[in-house]
């Protein structure tokens, strides 16, 4: 039996562990797809052109953008972040599964344009955990953090407007429940070609 490729997006607020949750469940899978985003933020120490982001000027992020590259963008915390088209559609008409890791303004573009995706909402146990874990992570300024920590209270807002909420606490029971939601989300009738 065939079937179509599932578009599944994993967002919520920054410092949640949705990077963290994406590499483990990568970690024991090959059967996913994982878009890299194009950004004009300043790569980290750690971080890798073309594994981690592709990081670009803003002029030419703007250029791709004026010529409709990205299925989603947005600002987020002063820097752009889009979400390569191409990459997307052709895998999904593959019939491969993608994954996207991306804001929240970006996943609602992606609602708007692809409502058949999966959405799936990771939020922290407490708004002082996702503290602690920014401060933790040691990647952001002072700045940045309170800058993240003041748009977390109005990105739980949309938690609504997912399919699916995962709570963050025990990082392997979050890691088990998205993989349990994208098997169950292959077997839908509706993903699957029963011609
Ligand atoms: P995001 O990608 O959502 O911005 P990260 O994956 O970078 O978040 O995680 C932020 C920090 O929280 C990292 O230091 C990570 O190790 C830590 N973290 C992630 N999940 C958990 C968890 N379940 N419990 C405790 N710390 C966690
Ligand atoms: P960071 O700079 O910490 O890597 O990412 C900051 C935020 O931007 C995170 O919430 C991350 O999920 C989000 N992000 C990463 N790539 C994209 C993208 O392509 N589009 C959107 N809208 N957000 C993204």
């Amino acid at each position: 039996m065939s079937r179509r490729g599932i578009l599944f997006v994993l967002s919520g607020p920054s410092g949640v562990g949705k990077g963290t949750i994406r590499e483990n469940l990568l970690a024991d899978r090959n059967d996913i797809q994982v878009s890299i985003s194009a950004t004009t933020r300043t790569p980290r120490i750690d971080e890798l052109d073309g594994v981690d982001y592709f990081f670009m000027d803003k002029a030419s992020f703007l250029l791709k953008q004026s010529r409709g590259e990205f299925l989603e963008s947005a600002t987020v915390y002063s820097n752009m972040y889009g979400t390569p088209r191409d990459f997307v559609e052709s895998n999904l008409l593959k019939g491969r599964d993608v994954l996207l890791e991306i804001d929240i303004q970006g996943a609602m573009q992606v609602k708007e344009k692809m409502p058949e995706g999966v959405f799936i909402f990771i939020s922290p146990p407490t708004v002082d955990d996702l503290l602690s874990r920014l401060c933790k992570r040691g990647k952001d300024s002072v700045e940045s953090i309170e800058e993240r920590m003041a748009s977390c209270r109005q990105e739980m807002s949309y938690m609504s407007d997912y399919d699916y909420v995962v709570i963050n606490d025990d990082l392997d029971e979050a890691v088990k429940k998205v993989e349990a939601i994208i098997i169950a989300e292959r077997c839908k009738t509706r993903n699957i070609n029963l011609e």
